[in-house]
C-alpha cells in the first residue's frame, strides 16, 4: 500500500511551494487509496517558531489537504494519530540514537572533534585553491581509545557519515530518471549535532523507514542530498523509498519565488481573500498538468486525475494573474449566502459594515455580494470597489465628465431623475432601470448622455458597477442627498 508523507519543520509561515507538496502527496496517497501522514521535523531548534505547527495545520485543514495518519488539528486539539509515532521528531531522540549506534559500531559513522574554527580554516584553504569545500576526513581514523579520551574530556563532537571513497551511489527518481554522484563529491554528512539532536539527513531516513513510507514526494532542494539518504539505507541494510524530487514554483525572472517578489505564504492568499479550492487547484497545475484541457478542478477531480507520471520536471512560473482569474471563477460560481458570508470580514475591515448588523443588513449584502461577483478577483479588492460606490463626498474633476455634467441634456435629465426618484417609493433596481427607461423616451436622451452623466452625478465616476445596481445599493435617500450635492 503506498505510503507518503509531508515532512514540514515548523518555521513560520506556510509557503505555498510547501502547500503544493503536501497536495501531491495528498491526491497520490488518495488516487492510490494509501495513506497521507504528517510528521513533524524540529531537529534544527534553532528554526523552531512559536505558532508555526498551528498555522501549519490550520491551513491544511483549510485547505483540505489533511493527513490520514501523523500529526493531526481536530477541532482546537492536534493529537498524534497512528501506530508507528511519535509523529514529531524531537520525540523520537531514542531511535536515532539507537540506529546511530548501530553505524558506529559497523564503522559506517565515527566521531568528529573538529573545532567550528578548524573547519572554517579548512574551508578556507580549499576555496583558495580552488577546490570545493568539503570536510577533509580530519577524524575519520581516529582510534576507539583516542576518541573514549575526548570524550571523557569533554571534548564537543559531532557524528559523521563514514562515505566509502570513489563509490557510486544510483537512484530512480520519479521525474528525473536515473540519478548518480560519486561519493567523492559528497561530504562526510553530519548526523548528530553536537547539542545530541540528530540532522535532518538522519531523522528522514530512520523515520521514513519505521513509517513505511513507500513514496518521498519533496521539493527539488533536497535532490543533492538524496544519495546520502540512499546510502544510508543500504547502510541499514533497508530498501529505499521511491523518490520523486517537484520543481521549484518561480517567480516571473525564474529565481526561486520568494517573499521579496510579493506574497508566498497561504496566510498570505487567504487573508486576501482568495478561496481555499481556488488556491488548491491553481498550484495542482503549477507543476503538473492533466491529460486533458480541464482547468477547474475540484479536490475529488484532481483526485481522479492525478498521475505522477505527468510532473513537469522543469520549474512552474507563480501566474498571480492566472491565480486571480481562477479565484474569479470560483467567486464567480459562489452561491450568493457563501459569497456574503466570504465578503462580510473584507466590509466589516474597510468601515462598510459593523458587526452586530450583519443580519439586518442581509439583504443589503446580497445586493452588494451580486454587485461586487462579477468585478473582483479576490475578497480584499472589495475595499477598491465599493469605495467608487460609496464615496459620497466625490469631487469631478476629469475635463470629459465635466463636460458631460455641462452639456444641455444634462440639465434636462438631472431634473428628470430628481423627480422621478423622488416620486419612487422604493428605489431598487428595477425601478431604476425603468427610471431610465422613460427618460430616455421622454426627453430622447439615450446612450452616453444618459448613462455617463447620471453616473458621475451619482458615484463621481465615469465608468463602474451597473448603474441601476448602485441606486439598489445606495437606495433612494442617498441618491437624491448625491444628487442634490452635484448642483448645489
Ligand atoms: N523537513 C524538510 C522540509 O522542511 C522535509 C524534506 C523532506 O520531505 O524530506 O522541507
Amino acid at each position: 500500500m503506498v505510503r507518503n508523507r509531508f515532512a514540514p519543520s515548523p518555521t513560520g509561515n506556510v509557503h505555498v511551494g510547501s502547500l503544493r507538496t503536501a497536495l501531491y502527496n495528498y491526491l497520490f496517497a488518495k488516487k492510490m487509496e494509501g495513506v497521507f501522514l504528517l510528521r513533524l521535523e524540529d531537529t534544527d531548534q534553532t528554526r523552531f517558531e512559536d505558532g508555526a505547527v498551528e498555522n501549519l495545520l490550520n491551513a491544511l485543514n483549510i485547505t483540505g489537504v489533511i493527513p490520514d495518519e501523523g500529526l493531526i488539528k481536530t477541532g482546537d486539539e492536534v493529537v498524534q494519530k497512528g501506530d508507528v509515532g511519535p509523529y514529531i521528531q524531537s520525540q523520537r531522540l531514542d531511535i536515532y540514537q539507537k540506529h546511530l549506534k548501530t553505524l558506529l559500531d559497523n564503522g559506517q559513522a565515527y566521531y568528529c572533534f573538529c573545532t567550528k574554527e578548524r573547519l572554517e580554516e579548512v574551508r578556507e584553504a580549499q576555496k583558495a585553491a580552488g577546490e570545493t569545500p568539503k570536510y577533509d576526513g580530519h577524524c575519520r581514523e581516529l582510534s576507539p581509545d583516542e576518541v573514549q579520551t575526548k570524550i571523557k574530556a569533554g571534548i564537543p563532537y559531532v557524528i559523521r557519515l563514514k562515505l566509502p571513497e570513489n563509490h557510486v551511489i544510483r537512484f530512480e527518481d520519479g521525474v528525473r530518471g536515473t540519478i548518480e554522484m560519486n561519493t567523492n563529491d559528497l561530504d562526510d554528512q553530519v548526523l548528530l549535532k553536537t547539542d545530541g539532536f540528530p540532522t535532518y539527513h538522519l531523522a528522514v531516513v530512520i523515520d521514513d523507514h519505521l513509517m513505511g513510507i513507500t513514496h518521498v514526494i519533496r521539493g527539488e532542494e533536497w535532490l543533492p542530498s538524496t544519495p546520502k539518504h540512499v546510502y544510508l539505507y543500504q547502510c541499514f541494510g533497508w530498501e529505499a523509498p521511491q523518490f520523486v524530487h517537484l520543481s521549484n514554483i518561480l517567480n516571473a525572472d525564474h529565481k526561486k519565488l520568494s517573499k521579496r517578489q510579493g506574497d508566498v505564504s497561504v496566510g498570505d492568499f487567504l487573508a486576501k481573500g482568495y478561496l481555499p479550492g481556488a488556491l488548491v487547484n491553481y498550484l495542482a497545475l503549477l507543476g503538473w498538468s492533466p491529460e486533458d484541457e480541464q482547468e477547474i478542478f475540484s479536490m475529488d477531480e484532481l483526485i481522479q486525475a492525478f498521475d505522477l507520471s505527468r510532473v513537469n520536471k522543469s520549474g512552474a512560473v507563480f501566474d498571480r494573474s492566472k491565480l486571480n482569474w481562477m479565484n474569479a471563477h470560483y467567486i464567480k460560481e459562489l452561491p450568493i449566502a457563501t459569497l456574503v458570508e466570504k465578503l462580510v470580514p473584507f466590509l466589516i475591515e474597510a468601515g462598510y459594515l459593523h458587526s452586530e448588523e450583519i443580519e439586518s443588513r442581509n439583504d443589503w449584502l446580497e445586493k452588494i455580494g451580486e454587485l461586487l461577483r462579477d468585478r473582483i478577483e479576490y475578497f480584499a479588492q472589495a475595499k477598491e470597489e465599493l469605495a467608487l460606490i460609496f464615496k459620497s463626498d466625490f469631487v469631478v474633476n476629469d475635463e470629459e465628465a465635466l463636460e458631460l455634467l455641462r452639456a444641455d441634456s444634462t440639465k434636462c435629465l438631472y431634473r428628470a431623475l430628481v423627480e422621478k426618484i423622488t416620486a419612487t417609493e422604493v428605489l431598487d433596481a428595477a425601478r431604476g432601470k425603468a427610471i431610465l427607461k422613460e427618460i430616455q423616451k421622454e426627453e430622447k436622451i439615450k446612450g452616453k448622455l444618459l448613462y455617463m452623466p447620471s453616473r458621475i452625478m451619482i458615484t463621481g465616476e465615469m465608468h463602474g458597477p451597473d448603474l441601476t445596481l448602485i441606486m439598489d445599493v445606495l437606495g433612494k435617500d442617498e441618491i437624491l442627498t448625491r444628487l442634490n450635492g452635484v448642483r448645489s
